[in-house]
């Protein structure tokens, strides 16, 4: 692959999956973004620190130390030195991440961020998958391939609550779904770049298709 695929969507459309088996695939790096945005939330629940609380959120994250790997069978997110890969993935996180991701600073940080680790990327491998919500939006508005990943709200209640339940976490179907809502809810309003899909995107609806059925068209448009 040379150059960025953009892949966004919200959360359960398998897009972390896919992201990543495409990136091997294609022998290119990975950028989650989301992880970046989970590790800052790590940030501010440590400091004790109110995730509406803006102003606080602002400064506590500026003084954070951020990483994350591009590697795409080996991630790995830090924070201030401290492996946090799992921490970020708990409910926790999941449910104060919205705010956090949505004060203006945070994301002015994380965006400058992420655009030279994606430079930095294309010098040394060429090519990179990078996901998220506002990756063809915003992070990466030239990127040769956007693809906006959709699936049924139910249809991503039901594999994020397969995802939870796989590695150890409870969850039920009902309760992932009540916060499905709500994320994409806080996501799509929030006022500085909310998750959408760019203009030159191409939709992919996920609802009835298998993750080597998503590969496949995935490919299929790279190759194009
Ligand atoms: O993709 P994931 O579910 O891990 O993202 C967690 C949260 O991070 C999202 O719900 C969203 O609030 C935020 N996010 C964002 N912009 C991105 C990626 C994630 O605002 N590019």
């Amino acid at each position: 692959l040379r150059g960025v695929v953009a892949l966004d969507g919200p959360s359960g459309t398998g897009k972390s999956t896919v992201a990543r088996r495409l990136a091997t695939q294609l022998g290119a790096r990975y950028l989650d973004t989301g992880a970046m945005y989970r590790a800052a939330t790590v940030a501010v629940l440590r400091a004790g620190v109110d995730p509406t609380d803006a102003d606080r959120v602002r400064d506590t994250v500026a003084r954070a130390d951020l990483r994350v790997t591009t590697d795409p069978q080996a991630q790995a997110t830090t924070l201030d030195g401290e492996d946090v890969s799992a921490e970020i993935r708990g409910q926790e996180v999941t449910t104060a991440v919205s705010p956090v991701s949505a004060v203006k600073e945070v994301r002015a940080q994380l965006v400058a961020q992420q655009r030279s680790i994606i430079a930095t990327a294309l010098a040394e491998a060429g090519g990179i998958v990078v996901e998220g919500r506002d990756i063809g939006t915003t992070v990466a508005p030239d990127a040769g391939l956007k693809v906006y990943l959709t699936a049924s709200a139910q249809a991503r209640a039901e594999r994020r609550t397969r995802q939870d339940t796989a590695a150890g976490r409870q969850a039920t179907v009902d309760a992932t779904l009540a916060d499905v809502r709500r994320r994409d809810n806080y996501d799509s309003t929030r006022a500085v770049s909310p998750a959408m899909a760019a203009e030159d995107a191409v939709e992919l609806d996920t609802t009835h298709l298998d993750l080597p059925g998503v590969l496949a068209e995935l490919l299929a448009m790279v190759e194009d």
